[in-house]
């Protein structure tokens, strides 16, 4: 089922924070899509075919697992009567094509068919984006064109080669930094040239409305399995949820399920990167400032004339200078809190998981588990759940790189 409850207010705003700020040649397009989703949302054969493919074709539910000696690593488990700190994963990596991007691809898929479009681009950072969609579109018959920035197709080659054996076509961006954000726009121009037949599917829970609530909503099968997952497993909620923040998808995903319940902290972890200073990271809670970018009012990491600075990740995934707007709903109202973790500690975390637990984390998923290995040994018989957002495999030659074996 895809959750419905806590809507933006008018013009799709989360708080202040969200809206549609597009070019005039998007507005119509952009209406029409919001029509067109809250007619699927509210059609149970929609539901029912999402609930479908998830389940036969992308592999959920996913398991909730209980690392046991990354627990007692930490301090945590069983020491005497106490229970101890306990940490879970959510293996979104276990997902057909190793991440949840998947979750969000099908249900615009099917969006998208039932608009009648049958030509589909994306953008994509990390190339998992990518990925996913070109599956889609060879699952449902499209045309799919990815545009990606030339930096991150040098460090993801081998999501690129998966996307052309899926039958894409992937375009280089050779503008600015070449990363996410110059993908996306080039997504959108291509958008504005033809939108006749035309789906944009958007991958994170970014852009215009109602991008920002569409992808979450069909995220939100993250948090929902996971609540009753630990119900069933401890019979109680956790104490803690920890993901980690590119665009913000995963994360709101798997909070959207516990937002009501107060005692449950809901923790996002940015890309701390090489340091502290502007263009050296992409923590655009700790760095930046409120603005517009590519559509949404949110949080940016802009200098003081308002110029997007440039960012820096280990992680293609996380390097981004604009968050999901709902996340900056979240930080100002406090119901979420945002930290970040640097590249070293990242790929310490991953090395981590590797030995403890036999997983092999993406770098993105990898500044969850750091901040988990912050936090577990100061926490008293807690249950955390980490949101393990993906597998790693995409990244061997970035770790073959950076981790002297
Ligand atoms: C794309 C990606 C992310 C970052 O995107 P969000 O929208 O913030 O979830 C995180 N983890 C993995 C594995 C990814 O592929």
């Amino acid at each position: 089922m895809i959750e419905t409850k806590s809507q933006p207010g008018e013009q799709g705003r989360f708080g202040a924070y969200g809206g549609r700020y597009a070019p005039e040649t998007l507005m119509h397009p952009l209406e029409e899509l919001e029509q067109a989703y809250f007619a699927a949302r509210s059609d149970p054969a929609f539901q029912a075919e999402f609930d479908y493919l998830l389940k036969n074709y992308v592999g959920r539910p996913s398991p909730l697992y209980y690392a046991k000696r990354l627990s007692e690593s930490l301090g945590g488990a069983s020491s005497g009567s106490m229970p101890g700190t306990k940490i879970y994963l959510k293996r979104e990596d276990l997902l057909h094509t190793g991440a949840h991007k998947i979750n969000n691809c099908v249900g615009q898929a099917l969006l998208a068919r039932r608009m009648g479009k049958r030509r589909i681009i994306a953008e994509t950072g990390a190339g998992q984006h990518g990925v996913a969609t070109a599956t889609v579109c060879a699952l449902f018959g499209f045309t799919c064109r990815v545009y990606m920035g030339e930096e991150d197709m040098a460090r993801q080659r081998l999501n690129v080669f998966r996307m052309k054996l899926l039958g894409a076509e992937v375009i280089p961006v050779t503008a600015g930094q070449r990363t996410l954000k110059e993908a996306i726009s080039e997504a959108m121009r291509d958008w504005v040239t033809n939108v006749e037949d035309t789906y944009y599917l958007l991958g994170s829970a970014l852009g215009s409305h109602p991008y920002p609530l569409m992808v979450r909503d069909f995220q939100s099968v993250i948090g929902k399995e996971a609540r009753e997952q630990i119900l069933a497993a401890e019979g109680r909620l956790p104490d803690q949820l920890i993901a980690c923040v590119g665009g913000g998808s995963n994360a709101i995903g798997l909070f959207h399920a516990f937002r009501d319940d107060a005692n449950v902290k809901m923790i996002g972890v940015e890309a701390g990167g090489r340091g502290t200073g502007l263009g050296e990271h992409a923590a655009r809670f700790s760095g930046g400032t409120p603005g517009v970018l590519q559509g949404t009012f949110t949080y940016l990491l802009q200098d003081n004339n308002g110029q997007i600075v440039n960012t820096h990740s280990v992680s293609a995934g996380l390097d981004y200078a604009a968050v999901g707007p709902e996340h900056a709903m979240l930080h100002d109202s406090g119901r979420a809190e945002y930290t970040s973790c640097n590249d070293s500690d990242a790929l310490d975390a991953c090395q981590r998981l590797m030995l403890l637990e036999g997983i092999l984390p993406a770098l993105e998923s990898s500044h969850a588990i750091a901040e988990v290995i912050k936090r577990a040994p100061k926490a008293r018989n807690e249950i955390i759940i980490v949101n393990l957002s993906g597998r790693g495999d995409k990244d061997i030659e970035i770790l073959q790189r950076e981790l002297k074996l």
